[in-house]
């Protein structure tokens, strides 16, 4: 491993001592020359990717070591001017004024990825810094490359964002992030003049359950049910655990007649679930656990809000419980009650 014999790439002698110096560097680091060729891969980088330097040298395939299908490095895409790529190919990136030179194209950039690392063998998040080595009129020579394994950090921060946005319980999201997730559609559907409805579904005698089944048995009702409604969910629906027993459902574009067709889904899929309710002898008949659910839509407006709606919804799930409990009950703000 010696890229003095990689001929004719090798650097002139000032460049050579400060390759010496990045060779012994503890950070990972590479460098291209002006066609993407890799003239420099120091230990700390085999050490990273599992690839030996001999392997490399020579080549444009810095990116094998890292990704399993084809794409440019950092320093790739900075050599190439193809730095309006970067937005799309990492998760972060910032880009930082070059000494003498003005912001754009060869200035410094940093960025993050997840990099699947063939080699290694284990995916790995990486942040990546790029530095272009300029000639004396200013022309980019070569890009040195350094990166950082922030696996570590990258999987504290999704646990933490994990912990502030879902239930512990049922790993739905969590109150916090549905009332984010309610005024961010409100205010899409405000832009875009669609309709939003919501759902409030609330387990039924669930005071009598957690008597007959103790507190561990009425934990484990309600993953049962979280479970349930979640299923009756597409993918711009958002169910969360609204509070104890009760449930959320944000339907964006749905109106009142679709909300109430979901509705009644859930409710039939959690009486499906056949959960029994030996706490339950109301005479009416009801074994199995069931959920009230109220239903009600806005076309969201500039004079109303979002605690509008949610106060419907909560109003129409109080009339559901008051008609008798297992059923739905639909409303649209400022409609009389029916
Ligand atoms: P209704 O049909 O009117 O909704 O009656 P309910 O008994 O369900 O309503 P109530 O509000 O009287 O009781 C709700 C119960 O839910 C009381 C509370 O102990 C229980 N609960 C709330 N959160 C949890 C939880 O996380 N786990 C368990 N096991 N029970 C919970
Ligand atoms: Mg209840
Ligand atoms: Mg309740």
């Amino acid at each position: 491993m010696n890229m003095h014999n990689v001929q004719p790439l090798a650097p002139p002698a000032p460049q050579r001592c400060a390759f010496d110096v990045l060779e012994l560097l503890v950070i990972p680091a590479f460098v291209l020359d002006a066609h993407c060729r890799v003239i420099m891969w120091n230990h700390a980088c085999e050490r990273l990717t599992g690839v030996p330097a001999r392997e490399v040298l020579g080549t444009r395939d810095a990116w094998r070591s890292f990704y399993l299908q084809a794409r440019p490095t950092l320093a790739d895409l900075v050599l190439q001017q193809r730095t309006a790529e970067v937005a799309a190919l990492y998760e972060a990136y910032q880009r930082e004024h070059e000494h003498g030179h003005a912001r754009g194209e060869g200035a410094h950039l940093s960025a993050e990825s997840w990099c699947d690392m063939p080699r290694a063998g284990r995916r790995r998040y990486l942040a990546v810094d790029v530095s272009p080595i300029r000639d004396e009129r200013g022309a980019i020579v070569a890009v040195v490359e350094t990166l950082r394994d922030m696996t570590t950090e990258k999987q504290a921060r999704i646990a933490l964002e994990q912990l502030a946005t879902r239930d512990g319980l049922t790993g739905l999201a969590n109150r916090r992030c549905f009332d984010d997730t309610l005024h961010a559609e409100w205010q899409r559907a405000l832009r875009q003049g669609q309709p939003l409805s919501l759902l409030m579904v609330d387990v039924d005698n669930f005071k009598q359950y957690n008597d007959a089944y103790g507190h561990v048995g009425g934990d484990t009702c309600l993953q049962r049910i979280a479970g349930a409604v979640a299923g009756e969910m597409r993918t711009n629906d958002l169910v969360a655990r609204y509070g104890g027993e009760e449930f959320a459902v944000i339907l964006p574009n749905q109106a009142l007649k679709g909300a109430a067709i979901v509705a009644e889904r859930i409710r039939c899929r959690v009486e499906r679930l056949m959960l029994p309710n030996l706490g339950v002898d109301l005479g009416l008949g009801q074994r199995f656990v069931t959920v009230s659910i109220g239903a009600a839509t806005a076309l969201p407006a500039t004079d109303t809000d979002p605690a509008h709606l949610v106060a419907t919804a909560d109003a129409a799930l109080y009339r559901a419980k008051h008609m008798g409990r297992n059923r739905i009950s639909l409303t649209n703000p400022g409609e009389p009650e029916r």
